[in-house]
């Protein structure tokens, strides 16, 4: 019989559990990805649809291909199902509320149309759900969950599979090609995120404790892949955890599963402040605008936000720099910042997205309401020879030393760029 795989957030041949068993079990495997323009915003686009051309790449040499169609997932696999006379439709499990729901939805067509319907487990190192506290729903709090986790037995690597084939006369539909100047740093693709990983096991990954909290450090810029699937976290946790380094990269990894399962636990939770503050957020478009633009007067801050802009990609310092400044020195909700981090960020998703954001601003739950990052002591620790902000902030790149933090301190204005949004006791 025949099984047609909806590929979502699983963009890969290796490790992937849907596609490996339906390889294994049905004589025929669909591979399919339904490319809904309502999803993704236009700036990932591009990486996404480059994630696809290379699939389809890899499945044409295991001797399949990428079934694409275009419209909304639920209709045109069940669509697609009627004409393969496919006997079920397998994917994989996702959290978000978004995705939830379509699950619900395509469990309850494929119901109705006698199709056997399974979700296979694979998004995170440990499946959401699976580790619970006694007496509790979910791990609310990092560290508890962290020595859980380190315990928690771990699903091996699966393999490719040896051969996918396609069922006869299935047209195999045509892929958006990605823009002449793909937005971002990073190439979307199975294939590069591979070549990222073992560059990083190779290169990176024994200095990652001491460089990770260095704005101009290296850290392994998995995300995005991780994001689309196209390498899968639990290969990355298999080939890094008993390498020097090693360890403090698993802890980032699950941190990861830590805020999947809370979204997992609570799919709304994500967009609203479990612990509301007691003062309102200001309206001040104005400021998150400045903000967003990287004109906010504070060289970190600008540095951090002009770098997102042009490589879709932040390093995690930066980004708590900045979102501590959005919420906690302008006021402004967390969700304005969650928002434009989601139209820029190659690897935003709602869970690390809106789990982090809460972190920085104190309404999550896990957190320490009171915790304010002063963005000029974080500048002299986190970029201390300034090189970070002269590379993102052209204009301050030929001040001296620290003042390159401080311009204000420089006796000379820098043209056109804007007096800081600080407070007087912050600048004295
Ligand atoms: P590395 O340091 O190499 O870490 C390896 C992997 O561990 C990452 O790829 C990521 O999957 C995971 N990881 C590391 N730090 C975290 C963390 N704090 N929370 C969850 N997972 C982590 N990460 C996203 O993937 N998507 C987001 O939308 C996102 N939004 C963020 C928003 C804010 C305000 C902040 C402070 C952090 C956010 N992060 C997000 C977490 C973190 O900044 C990125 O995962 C990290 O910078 C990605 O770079 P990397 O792959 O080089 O990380």
């Amino acid at each position: 019989e025949t099984v047609i795989v909806l590929l979502t957030r699983d963009l890969r041949v290796h490790d992937n559990p849907a596609l490996a068993e339906a390889c294994e079990q049905a004589r025929h495997v669909v591979p399919l990805f339904v490319v809904d323009p309502a999803i993704e915003p236009r700036h990932r686009a591009d990486f996404l649809y480059a994630a696809l051309h290379d699939l389809r790449g890899r499945l044409r040499e295991l001797g399949g291909d990428l079934v694409v169609r275009h419209g909304e997932p639920v209709a045109e696999a069940i669509k697609l199902a009627r004409q393969v006379e496919a006997g079920g439709i397998w994917a994989a499990a996702d959290v978000s509320a978004f995705a939830r729901r379509r699950e619900e939805r395509l469990a309850d067509a494929c119901a109705g149309e006698r199709l056997d319907f399974r979700l296979f487990q694979g998004l995170t190192v440990v499946p959401p759900g699976d580790l619970v506290p006694i007496g509790g729903d979910h791990y609310r709090v990092f560290t508890p969950y962290w020595r859980a986790w380190s315990q928690a037995p771990k699903r091996r690597v699966l393999d490719p599979p040896a051969q996918v084939r396609l069922p006869a006369k299935v047209a195999t539909g045509s892929l958006p090609e990605p823009s002449r100047n793909p937005f971002g740093l990073l190439k979307g693709g199975e294939t590069e995120g591979r070549r990222h990983l073992d560059e990083w096991l190779r290169g990176g990954l024994a200095g990652y404790a001491e460089g990770r909290d260095l704005a101009a450090g290296r850290t392994s810029m998995l995300s995005p892949y991780l994001r689309f699937g196209c390498v899968s976290p639990i290969e990355v946790v298999a080939r890094s955890a008993d390498r020097p380094g090693g360890e403090e990269y698993v802890r980032q990894l699950c941190w990861r599963d830590f805020y999947y399962q809370v979204a997992h636990a609570f799919p709304e939770l994500p967009r609203r402040d479990y612990r509301p503050r007691r003062a309102k957020w200001e309206d001040d478009e104005e400021a998150a605008e400045a903000w967003r633009q990287g004109m906010t007067g504070v060289p970190i801050v600008d540095a951090g936000m002009r770098q997102l802009r042009a490589e879709g990609w932040m390093h995690n310092r930066l980004r708590m720099i900045v979102g501590s400044f959005l919420t906690k020195r302008l006021g402004v909700d967390w969700r304005v910042g969650a928002d434009h981090f989601n139209d820029l960020l190659l690897d935003a998703d709602i869970p690390n997205n809106c789990g982090n954001w809460q972190w920085v601003a104190g309404t999550g739950n896990d957190t320490r309401p009171n915790r304010v990052l002063n963005p000029l002591r974080q500048a002299k620790k986190v970029d201390p020879d300034g090189e970070c902000v002269r590379r993102y902030v052209p204009e301050l790149a030929d001040l001296p030393g620290s003042v390159v933090h401080e311009p204000w301190r420089h006796p000379a204005r820098v043209p056109g760029y804007p007096a800081p949004m600080l407070n007087e006791r912050l600048l004295s």
